[in-house]
């Protein structure tokens, strides 16, 4: 017997996780993975496992026998309600390990709001010198980040995590490498790839642990993308002349610049229509910002020659203000800074930007998406198990993830899906080309649908604002839809739904995260296949790159939609696919697992 299964024995006979009773295939699956850990430290495993087979749980467990062997590790989540899910256990099963949250989830003693425009950060204080305030003892951010550090097993969220190895630790390299070359080459500061961060990791407040778990992994590629995707906005960018006026006024020497010279370097950007050109321009907004922020010290001197050290009375407004911007131009520089080190390592063909005009905006991006995560994901945990529900063909995954070697388990749940056909109505195809002739027959199907479910609750899938328009002047059951137009109506419209009888989600996005169960959904309705949008110039060159990568997000999409209203093994929910777009997809190898092929009816 191994040692993993004596530890196995022994927790459940101890009850560390109380009247544990595992699920077909939990326990197999715990001992794989850590057993996998022993074969390959370095290794990845890829979990699919769909509802219902206990996935958190199984991360739980393995976390919790690694620990015993003497290894610490990682928990990672993509968002709030997943995070409160992982709590709750870690809470419920008493493993005393510590969560925390992004800045922003913890409040300011003193002055109420968000951490990060609490009074030490309005005053530009590093973490560091706000863990010496006296109200840094109490404050919640504070206690919760330095208890998470200690902890051998620590839940975090993706973003946060990403920040904490990315940038917090690169810093502390660069600060390292600095001392202990007094002079070092031209480059070797600024130049993240020839540091090796792996090399400072005793300096690192949260280093590279043994293991790592990523929940709801089929979305590290969006994730990972949004994360070193600048955003770059004319109009907070004019404040910069309000915080240049101050500080000369403070007699503190800011690089002068009127209003004029902002949006001359902004156009600029917004003009440039080449890669080359934009990386120009974009090391020279990055210029003006070092040259702005490289006086914050004296600023923050400034701050404390005149009000003091101590926070308990508040800085005046423009003060505030003041460092607000400062933060903020933090913020775009070193989101600049990154993103050109990613071109410089990728290439200029691997960038992409999509511009606003009327509103001055210019969001950039990288299709090397895979090299990304190999750098900013991969390099930076030990072990690593990638789990999701629908992470869709195997070998599309890893190209996505850019993960050469990765042993699969896949999991089912059993469930019985009798009552949970996919009918298939292959009859109107709702692309571009066929929309204007096929909407007037599909609502009449969507009409007979609902009329048919006239007592129960569903969803309705449109794919996009455009389509939910339609639905709503056409549809004779418009009482019972309730619909929402962006993402502040959409908590609202869910609160409405699920207080009613028989209610009608419907919007373009209801398709991820959500839990419908049992009565909440009985039904629901596919519009439009969920394609990625084509509008996107990042979805458009990576279907370019790859046909396979299209049909994949698509694949899982879909499958995400269907397993939001079945959630457990006596639930049920009849699926409509109303776009005969999905008859291009259905035949292809892998595009759906076969829990979902073998429950397609088709209707012509
Ligand atoms: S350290 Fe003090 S001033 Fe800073 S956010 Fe916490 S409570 Fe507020």
């Amino acid at each position: 017997m191994s040692n993993i299964t004596n530890l196995i024995d022994k927790a459940l006979k101890e009850k560390v996780f109380g009247n544990f009773e595992f699920r077909p295939n939990q326990r197999k699956t715990i001992e794989v993975i850590c057993e996998q850990y022993f074969n390959d430290p370095h290794g990845t495993i890829i979990l699919d496992a769909p509802t219902g087979t206990g996935k958190s749980i199984i991360a739980l467990w393995c976390s919790y026998i690694l620990r015993q062997l003497g290894y610490k590790g990682y928990l990672i989540t993509s968002d709030k309600s997943l995070q409160d899910q992982y709590e709750k256990d870690i809470m419920g099963y008493k493993m005393g390990w510590s969560s925390v949250r992004g800045i922003d989830n913890y409040e300011c003693d003193l002055n109420g709001l968000p951490f990060s425009v609490g009074e030490c950060k309005m005053r530009g204080y590093s973490l560091q010198q706000a863990e010496k305030l006296s109200c840094g003892k109490t404050c919640g951010y504070i206690i919760s980040r330095k208890k998470a550090m200690a902890s051998p097993i620590t839940l975090v969220n993706y973003s946060w995590w990403m920040i904490q190895q990315n940038y917090v630790n690169l810093k502390i390299a660069q600060k390292q490498h600095k001392l202990q070359n007094k002079e070092p080459g031209p480059k070797a500061l600024n130049d993240s790839e020839r540091l090796e961060i792996d090399d400072f990791d005793n300096f690192f407040p949260f280093k590279k642990r043994d293991f790592a778990f990523f929940d709801e992994a089929h979305k590290v590629d969006e994730i990972v993308q949004k994360h070193f995707s600048p955003i770059l906005k004319k109009f907070p960018l004019f404040k910069t002349v309000d915080l240049i006026d101050f500080m000369v006024s403070e007699g503190i020497g800011a690089p002068t610049a009127g209003k004029s010279y902002i949006e001359k370097l902004m156009d600029e950007i917004l003009d440039a229509n080449q890669n080359e050109e934009m990386v120009f321009k974009l090391n020279k907004l990055k210029g003006f910002l070092s040259l702005i922020l490289k006086r914050r010290g004296d600023l923050e001197k400034q701050s404390r020659f005149k009000f003091g050290y101590d926070v308990d009375s508040p800085l005046p407004k423009k003060w505030k203000k003041a460092f607000g911007q400062l933060d903020y131009l933090k913020d775009v520089h070193c989101k600049i800074e990154d993103y050109l080190e990613i071109v410089e390592r990728e290439g200029l063909e691997s960038m992409l930007f999509s511009k606003n005009l009327q509103d001055g905006e210019i969001k950039l991006m990288c299709l090397s998406e895979a090299a990304m995560i190999r750098k900013h994901l991969h390099k930076r945990s030990g072990f690593k198990v990638f789990m999701s529900a629908t992470i869709g063909d195997p070998k599309t995954y890893c190209k996505v993830m850019g993960i050469e070697n990765a042993r699969v388990i896949k999991l089912n749940n059993d469930f019985n899906y009798e009552k949970s056909p996919i009918i298939f109505v292959n009859r109107f195809k709702m692309s571009m080309q066929h929309k204007q002739k096929s909407l007037p027959e599909a609502i009449k199907v969507l009409d007979q649908i609902l009329n048919k479910h006239k007592d129960q609750r569903g969803l309705i899938h449109t794919g996009s604002y455009e389509f939910s328009q339609y639905i709503k002047q056409h549809s004779s059951h418009i009482r019972r839809i309730i619909e929402y137009n962006n993402s502040s109506e959409k908590e609202d419209a869910l609160i409405k739904f699920k207080k009613g009888i028989n209610g009608v989600i419907m919007g373009p996005s209801i398709l991820e995260g959500l839990d419908f169960n049992d009565e909440t959904c009985r039904f629901q309705i596919f519009f439009k296949v969920p394609f990625p949008s084509l509008g996107d110039p990042l979805n458009l060159a990576k279907m370019k790159k790859s046909n396979n990568w299209y049909d994949w997000k698509t694949g899982i999409t879909i499958q995400q939609g269907i397993g939001r209203s079945i959630r457990n093994p006596e639930d049920w929910a009849i699926t409509y696919i109303l776009d005969a777009c999905f008859s291009n997809l259905i035949n292809k190898v892998d595009f759906l697992p076969d829990e979902i092929k073998n429950r397609i009816k088709i209707i012509k």
